[in-house]
């Protein structure tokens, strides 16, 4: 059976290793290339854009793809509303392979927004020190809130970061004690976060609570796919259901 499995996850890392080597597989990894120094995959990996949504089509019709699993991040919405479009269109299954959202517990001071610029009016007039966990992306949204003092954490450097800035550039997993140490050490009074679950990264809430420093946390964008899995053991039992 052939597979594509969209990455870029330390899910989709998971499930790559879980379905190297099997006989009845054939799985290929998409990446989108965003990042200069990706992590070494178990799997054959493509890497760069499909094209759009006809782009994806062709890509699935033309491979022979029989399973289309969705396991980029939860904010990757373009390339997650693309495999919908595309799946239909090709006739390929299609499931969404994700991480349960974080949610706020006894202690916690959130405000929610919707996206980043709404996030960066969310940290008021008065100037900051912001630990700012957005992603490169996303960092340029927060120039519009330039009296705030940003140590600004991503994989790869952002091409347009706001002007009072320190660049920490580090890939998960993050540790309590790393993000305690580093939100005192840079007298932090802030976080900027969005809602992306999972383990890896959840310890700067822990550290915020601690602190007892307020969140602003951006929202998901809502899912369109009918088929969710919230495991990789969930996704192979999903696959295998294809197969069989
Ligand atoms: P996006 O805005 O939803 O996607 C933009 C375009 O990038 C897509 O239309 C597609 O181009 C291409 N693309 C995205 N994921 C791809 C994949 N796995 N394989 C091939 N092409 C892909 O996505 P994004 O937010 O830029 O995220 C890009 C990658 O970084 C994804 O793999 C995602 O899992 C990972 N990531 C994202 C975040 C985040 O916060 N957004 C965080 C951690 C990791 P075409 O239209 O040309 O096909």
């Amino acid at each position: 059976m052939r597979l594509l499995l969209l990455g870029g996850t330390s899910e989709a890392s998971e499930l790559a290793r879980r379905l190297a080597g099997r006989a009845d597989f054939e799985a290929t990894l998409s990446l989108a290339g965003r990042t200069s120094r990706p992590a070494a995959y178990a799997l054959p990996t493509r890497v760069g854009g499909f094209g759009g949504i006809e782009g994806l089509t062709r890509y699935l019709i033309d491979n022979r793809v029989e399973a289309l699993i969705d396991a980029t991040h939860p904010f990757a919405a373009r390339m997650s509303a693309n495999a919908v479009a595309a799946a239909e269109a090709a006739g390929v299954p299609l499931a969404v392979l994700t991480r349960p959202e974080w949610a706020p517990e006894a202690g916690d001071d959130w405000r929610e927004v919707e996206y980043a610029a709404e996030a960066a009016r969310a940290l008021g007039e008065a100037p900051r020190r912001v630990f700012l966990t957005v992603g490169r992306l996303q960092a340029g949204a927060f120039r519009a809130a330039p009296q705030h003092h940003y140590v600004l954490r991503s994989i790869d450097a952002p091409e347009e970061p706001p002007p009072s800035v320190e660049l920490v550039l580090a890939r998960p997993p993050f540790s309590l004690d790393d993000e305690l140490e580093l939100m005192a050490s840079r007298r932090i009074d802030m976080l900027v976060s969005k809602n992306s679950g999972g383990e890896a990264t959840r310890a700067k809430l822990d550290a915020a609570r601690r602190l007892k420093l307020p969140v602003v946390m951006i929202r998901r964008p809502p899912l369109a796919a009918q088929t969710v899995l919230y495991g990789v053991e969930d996704a192979l039992g999903w696959i295998h259901g294809v197969a069989s």
